[in-house]
């Protein structure tokens, strides 16, 4: 009898085990959810972000559940950085996003990184690719700070009206909104006409570049229920892979920290918001550190 009572002394013991397990587990997801709301309440009461009953909330939550306020960015990633030693006065700033106005003003995420970093190194073009390709990196990484870092943001841009209509931004001035992306969504409607811009055409080698990379995907941007967040977060894929190509960790001791996303235009008077897709440091034969999920819950 007594490897039996040993048998259920132990199942006793990992019920137990379980049970606290669960519990815990529980108890963190609860303080998380508490985390999370509170974050956001406070990102309300500071007009960062709509209210719970503003129209613009389900469709960020259909289309870019993730995305943060562009104040919340800098602070995340600095605390994280910092103790790293990659801070401003060893590090260069470079960003890759589209030429548009609207991601330049003085609330933008680019001027955030530009009043944190200090300098800026602009890689990109319209739509946001980084058109400035090995030799511009090249140059770029050049500038490093004796055994100092890189940082570069990247991604692309999409607008949402004041009624919540993803790809279109009013445009202070102006009697209607218009689209955002611009060259994105220009490019997408040249490819569903069956028009494209000659590959050789030397004087629009942006957007030719950027309908050879979108023709491949239109049939699926068209089938998606938006097909205007699809655009975009296509458009992310190929900017990501694009920066991966003409990167690397070749300039020096130091690091090259990527930040990619999607940058979403919003209309006032909340911020424009920043949808974290790419995080990460790599350093010359170091394994990459994927930092994404500072943006999500761990703060
Ligand atoms: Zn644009």
């Amino acid at each position: 009898m007594a490897p039996i009572v040993l048998r259920k002394g132990r199942s006793v013991a990992l019920l137990a085990v379980g049970v606290g397990l669960l519990a815990a587990s529980l108890r963190y997801a609860e303080t998380l959810a508490y985390m999370v709301s509170h974050r956001q309440q406070t990102f309300q009461w500071m007009q960062w972000v709509p209210e719970q009953d503003s129209p613009l909330i389900p469709v960020l939550r259909a289309n870019f559940r993730d995305a943060l306020p562009v104040g919340a960015i800098v602070p995340s990633l600095k605390r994280w950085l910092v103790p790293l030693g990659i801070q401003p006065g060893n590090t260069l700033f470079g960003h890759s996003v589209c030429s548009d106005e609207i991601n330049h003003g003085p609330e933008d995420v680019t001027r955030e990184m530009i009043r944190y970093w200090g300098n800026v190194f602009p890689l990109g073009g319209i739509g946001g690719a980084p058109f400035v390709g090995k030799t511009g990196f090249g140059a770029f990484s050049g500038h490093v700070p004796d055994g100092g870092h890189i940082f570069i943001l990247f991604g692309p841009h999409v607008g949402i009206s004041p009624d919540g209509q993803v790809g279109l931004y009013h445009r202070k001035g102006q009697s209607k909104p218009s689209g955002a992306c611009g060259a994105l969504i220009g490019g997408y409607k040249m490819l569903s006409s069956g028009t494209r811009i000659a590959a050789d055409d030397m004087n629009d080698i942006e957007e030719a570049w950027l309908c050879s990379k979108l023709a491949p995907h239109v049939e699926n941007i068209t089938a998606a229920d938006n097909s205007m967040a699809e655009l975009v977060k296509v458009a992310y894929h190929v900017i990501e892979e694009e920066i991966l190509r003409i990167t690397h960790t070749r300039f020096g001791n130091g690091n090259l920290v990527l930040l990619g996303g999607i940058q979403i235009n919003m209309p006032e008077p909340y911020q424009d918001h920043f949808l974290p897709m790419h995080f990460s440091v790599n350093g010359a034969g170091k394994p990459q550190v994927d930092l994404l999920k500072v943006f999500f819950g761990d703060f």
